[in-house]
């Protein structure tokens, strides 16, 4: 079976290339020379356009960063609708807006298309060890059709509903994250003004109450947890800008449906402006350091 997959960053990478693992012939196309040779240097077969990555696909896989990449990979005047003949199977694996989902995979049926949305959960983590959660909108029969794929990259997944149900689920499960991500952090920088060492609290709280995932695998204190990105200065991960454009999404989708999101509002905008300070490219648990305490005579 031949795969076309499209995007190999921090997530496609790694998700390409549990595919080339379990035998699957893999094209990919990135827009980075640096992510392209790590991909080939790895069994993978690197190509300079999509249009090569896509000659000859049964399946494209997408993992691009958000809506406007994704409109402009499937509609584009040279897009992968006008390109492709209807019978390949289309997955777009990027988190993005559930209305452009749905406008992406209602334009792919008029033509004949199979397309699902299967935005993921797990992290750079779950993407290296095959181990991420799907969340899927689309018909069962176009499920049944992408299982294979899916189980190559993912241990849970999940059927959420038609087109754009994934990524309905997706948006709220990010604004929970964001939120949580910087409440701990709230709560650690409280426990450590007082001169508590932040491992010994977070231990306590994550057997209390308080207990969330960032506590149990993604503690945003350095020195706190081996092997996340606050170990090693919040590079790779989950971007800042990453989490602001999901927030943003959360947003706007709950002016759509007039659903309140007060917090997650609240936490975009702290991301925002921990953006604005330079730091988009870092992992978002960095959100942390916004919340340092001033040393005296600071402000
Ligand atoms: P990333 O920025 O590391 O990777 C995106 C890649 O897409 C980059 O390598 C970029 O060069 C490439 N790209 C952009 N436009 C392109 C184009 N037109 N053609 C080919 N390649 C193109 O982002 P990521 O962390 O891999 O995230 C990808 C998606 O997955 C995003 O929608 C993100 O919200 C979502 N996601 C990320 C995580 C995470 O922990 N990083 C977790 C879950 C979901």
């Amino acid at each position: 079976m031949n795969i076309s997959f499209i995007g190999l960053g921090n997530m496609g990478l790694p998700m390409a290339l549990n595919l080339v693992k379990e035998g699957f012939s893999v094209s990919g196309f990135d827009l980075s020379p640096t992510q392209l040779s790590t991909f080939a240097a790895s069994g993978g077969r690197a190509c300079s356009s999509v249009g090569d990555a896509i000659e000859g696909a049964e399946v494209v896989i997408s993992m691009l960063p958000a809506s406007k990449h994704v409109e402009e990979l499937y509609l584009g005047v040279d897009g992968l609708l006008a390109k492709m003949p209807s019978k390949a199977l289309l997955i777009d694996c990027s988190t993005i807006a559930p209305q452009s989902s749905r406008r992406v995979a209602d334009l792919a049926a008029a033509k004949g298309f199979e397309m699902i949305d299967a935005p993921v959960s797990g992290g750079t983590g779950g993407a290296q060890t095959g181990t991420l959660t799907f969340m899927v909108g689309g018909t069962d029969a176009a499920l049944e059709r992408a299982r294979p794929y899916l189980e190559a990259m993912g241990k849970n997944i999940f059927h959420a509903g038609a087109v754009g149900a994934g990524q309905t689920v997706k948006v709220c499960n990010n604004m929970l994250l964001g939120i949580l991500m910087i409440g701990t952090s709230e709560a650690l920088r409280l426990g450590m003004a007082n001169g508590m060492q932040p491992k010994v609290l977070s231990e306590v709280m994550a057997k209390s109450s308080g207990r969330n995932w960032v506590l149990d695998v993604y503690n945003p204190c350095p020195g706190t947890m081996e092997n996340v990105p606050s170990s090693r200065n919040y590079a790779g991960g989950f971007g800042v800008d990453l989490m602001l454009k999901d927030l943003g999404l959360a947003v706007e989708n709950g002016l759509s449906v007039g659903a309140s999101t007060p917090l997650g509002s609240l936490a975009r905008n702290l991301y925002d402006i921990h953006s604005k300070a330079g730091n988009g490219n870092q992992d978002f648990s960095s959100i942390f350091n916004l919340l340092a305490k001033h040393v005296s005579g600071d402000v």
